[in-house]
């Protein structure tokens, strides 16, 4: 059974993909009659994005009611979607490339993928630390990677620090998902920045020895395993406590009633904070189209629905959180660069290896 479903999946996305292709070279024909002509007069974008959240879907139908520019969307997963802008070389049609986590976009950018461009919009409604050093690439939503906790069993008062958690009293109680995963690859990338790599691993080896078991699962799966008494506390990024709250499924809004947010870190180095967000492809052909829509993506009005549907902070100081996140409270972040997430996600994979982080 598996088998056959994962053979019509491998069916659905070939198809999926050759109807791509044939509409897709079909655009491309007049562009060879005049290439400036056309980009000027493109009224397309084609946006390859890892993420598949249907907020995502209902602000490109508004970005093309507002600018008649028609949104092409790839969807896949971000490694698979890297691969093959890579593969596609100046061939590819994807002009803007949008996925989570400040350490895959620099992976695009390392990758030579990525254009640098400058937009004054972009700069007025995206913080410098979360751009790019060399805006390659641009946040667009920002997550906060806090400590939850059992609300019945845990009193706030006994949380602290990250560091913290790698005392004994939390022997057997931390649950955390696999290293593989690159929200916890930036996580330690932030700490080897703030802290120095000799500190780092230390708190990455004071975690797997407080383990409430070995790594398993996605964010959701901690917070799961919290409630079904696996464990005290878990790390996961606040948008998908907002998710479960919200959840259509009665289960996850039990779950997650069950707990509460700790921003640790407020007196030492802050919160870690990590973001969405996209880039300009190299060989763009819709180059300005992808900037107009990095822009619409920033603007208060996208900024304030990612807040309210899908619990996301905004990156765009001019917008307040959603109620749900300001009821969670103001808290201090991490003072360093995006860029440096990625700068130093491969010194942070090694160290998980070199302590037993599965
Ligand atoms: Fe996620």
């Amino acid at each position: 059974m598996k088998k056959l479903l994962s053979f019509l999946l491998v069916l659905g996305t070939l198809l999926v993909l050759a109807a791509c292709g044939s509409s897709n070279s079909s655009e491309e024909e007049p562009a060879e009659t005049s290439g400036d002509e056309t980009e000027t007069a493109s009224n397309e974008v084609n946006l390859y994005t890892a993420r598949h959240y249907d907020v995502d879907d209902e602000l490109y139908k508004k970005f093309e009611e507002e600018t008649g520019i028609k949104v092409n969307l790839i969807k896949g997963e971000a490694d698979e979607l890297l691969e093959r802008i890579k593969r596609e070389g100046d061939a590819t049609q994807a002009d803007l490339f949008l996925t989570a986590d400040a350490g895959r976009l620099h992976r695009a950018k390392e990758d030579g993928i990525l254009q640098s461009v400058s937009s004054d919009v972009l700069d007025e409604q995206i913080p410098a630390n979360f751009q790019d050093e060399d805006q390659m690439w641009y946040g667009l939503t920002k997550r906060a990677r806090v400590i939850m906790y059992d609300k019945e069993k845990i009193d706030p008062s006994e949380l602290s620090t990250y560091e913290a958690l790698t005392e004994d009293e939390w022997a057997g109680r931390v649950l955390i998902r696999s290293s593989e995963n690159i929200y916890n690859q930036s996580l330690l990338a932030s700490f080897i920045e703030l802290n120095g790599e000799e500190e780092a691993k230390e708190w990455a080896a004071g975690m797997v020895e407080n383990f409430a078991r070995d790594p398993e699962g996605g964010d959701r799966d901690q917070a799961k395993a919290i409630a079904a008494g696996v464990g005290d506390v878990a790390i996961m990024n606040t948008y998908y406590f907002g998710q479960m709250l919200n959840s259509e499924d009665p289960e996850e809004v039990k779950v997650a009633e069950s707990l509460d947010v700790f921003f640790p870190n407020q007196d030492t180095t802050g919160t870690h904070v990590n973001v969405s967000g996209a880039g300009v492809v190299k060989s763009a052909k819709n180059q300005e189209n992808a900037i107009k829509l990095l822009e619409f993506l920033s603007a208060p009005e996208a900024q304030e629905t990612f807040a309210s549907v899908n619990y996301e902070y905004p990156v765009n100081e001019a917008v307040e959180p959603s109620e749900l996140l300001q009821s969670w409270g103001d808290f201090k972040e991490q003072d360093i660069s995006m860029s440096a997430l990625g700068e130093n996600n491969a010194k942070a994979i090694l160290l998980f290896n070199e302590v037993g982080w599965k």
